[in-house]
């Protein structure tokens, strides 16, 4: 067991990508993807409590860079993401992240997270949790178009948290498609590598759109969605991005993280600003009904949003002591006299003329 309060305050505990890959790997995907899923719960269902805002976006002609920040009013936490479709064509990550938690009372940091594994299972959680209210009854079946970097957490947060165990996968990049396949294999679902959208979709109670290319793409036309299923849909997630035909969103019962955010980034951004949506955590408090028949089109319009990360980090931060992955960062300046910040530069200088003496 590692202690995690230092002595020293100004000790940030932080979790480096090779941390969170043993975190993940020693806890197990499933469990840690039911783990976030529980602390996304909690933090749902006491929404009202947070300080919400939009996230800040600075765009560009190749992608955006945002800061999602949020409070509880005792920790306060914030990610800063990216999101550039162009970055696999030069071997980068479409979305990478990192993120913090704080001391509200002192403003001190209690955490600094590598979060770009952490942000594909929150993302993959949050999907599972909305699908979990909102599916048909029973559901088996999900089509997965896209298949890159979140493609397989969302796979296995629909098998732990809703049960799906058949798989139909599409991209319009193949070796995205056998890339999937191969990191699923053996982890228990029936695979069928589909050759179009439409095939996709086939006999699917859940779609998955999990695309990436900035612009309004329609990844899926009207004629595609047949009564009764779930739509989860994550690629839509700036202005200008989307992935649905809007005939599709007008049949749907539409469901929103938090709706000032996704008007401006979600499929939504084609509909008029007043266009009714209900809010998930409203339904998981009971107070707005989910689905209420199984011909209804359920269509979780997911974005991300700030509440998520901070559940993911605080479920993260609770994993530390038992598993001892993370490291201390000298990041905050600690002079005797708070006041004399300026001496303690003079004075770290000091043994070093000593030397020269
Ligand atoms: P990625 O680039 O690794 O994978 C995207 C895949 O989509 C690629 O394999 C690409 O070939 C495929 N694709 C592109 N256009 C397609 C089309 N028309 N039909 C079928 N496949 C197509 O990206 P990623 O990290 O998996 O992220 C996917 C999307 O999810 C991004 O747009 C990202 O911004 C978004 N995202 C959303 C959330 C959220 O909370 N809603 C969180 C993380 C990522």
């Amino acid at each position: 067991m590692t202690k995690l309060t230092p002595d020293d305050l100004n000790l940030v505990p932080f979790v480096s990508v090779d941390h969170m890959m043993k975190i993940v790997l020693g806890i197990g995907v499933e469990n840690v993807l039911t783990g976030i899923c529980e602390y996304l719960e909690e933090d749902f269902k006491r929404w009202e409590l947070f300080d919400k805002t939009p996230r800040i976006a600075s765009h560009s002609n190749e992608g955006v860079i945002e800061l999602m920040p949020t409070s509880d009013g005792q920790v306060y936490g914030f990610k800063y993401v990216n999101g550039h479709p162009k970055n696999t064509k030069e071997g980068l990550q479409t979305v990478t992240a990192f993120g913090v938690l704080a001391d509200v009372n002192t403003g001190y940091p209690l955490l600094l997270s590598e979060m770009t594994i952490l942000t594909a299972l929150r993302t993959a959680a949050t999907s599972a949790m909305a699908a979990k209210y909102l599916m048909p009854e029973g559901s088996k079946t999900m089509a997965m178009i896209g298949n890159g970097a979140q493609s397989e957490f969302q796979a296995l947060a629909f098998k732990a948290i809703c049960g799906i165990d058949k798989l139909r996968l599409y991209d319009t990049d193949i070796s995205a498609t056998d890339k999937c396949i191969r990191n699923l294999d053996g982890l228990g679902f029936d695979i069928v590598k589909c050759d179009s959208e439409q095939m996709a979709v086939e006999g699917s109670e859940i779609i998955t759109t999990v695309t990436a290319d900035k612009q309004y793409a329609t990844i899926l036309t009207d004629n595609m969605v047949g009564s009764g299923v779930h739509i989860n849909a994550i690629g839509g997630d700036c202005p200008g991005k989307t992935e649905l035909h809007k005939d599709i969103l007008l049949r749907s019962e539409i469901f929103v993280e938090y709706p000032p955010q996704t008007r401006i980034e979600g499929e939504i951004q084609q509909l008029p600003d007043d266009y009714p949506v209900k809010e998930l955590w409203q339904v998981m408090t009971g107070e707005v009904e989910g689905r209420t028949n199984n011909k209804q089109i359920t269509l979780f319009d997911s974005v991300g949003f700030a509440i998520e990360d901070f559940s993911a980090l605080r479920y993260i931060r609770d994993q530390l002591e038992s598993t001892g992955q993370f490291q201390y960062l000298d990041m905050l300046a600690d002079p005797d006299d708070p006041r004399d910040l300026f001496g303690m530069i003079l004075r770290a200088a000091l043994p070093a003329k000593q030397d020269g003496e």
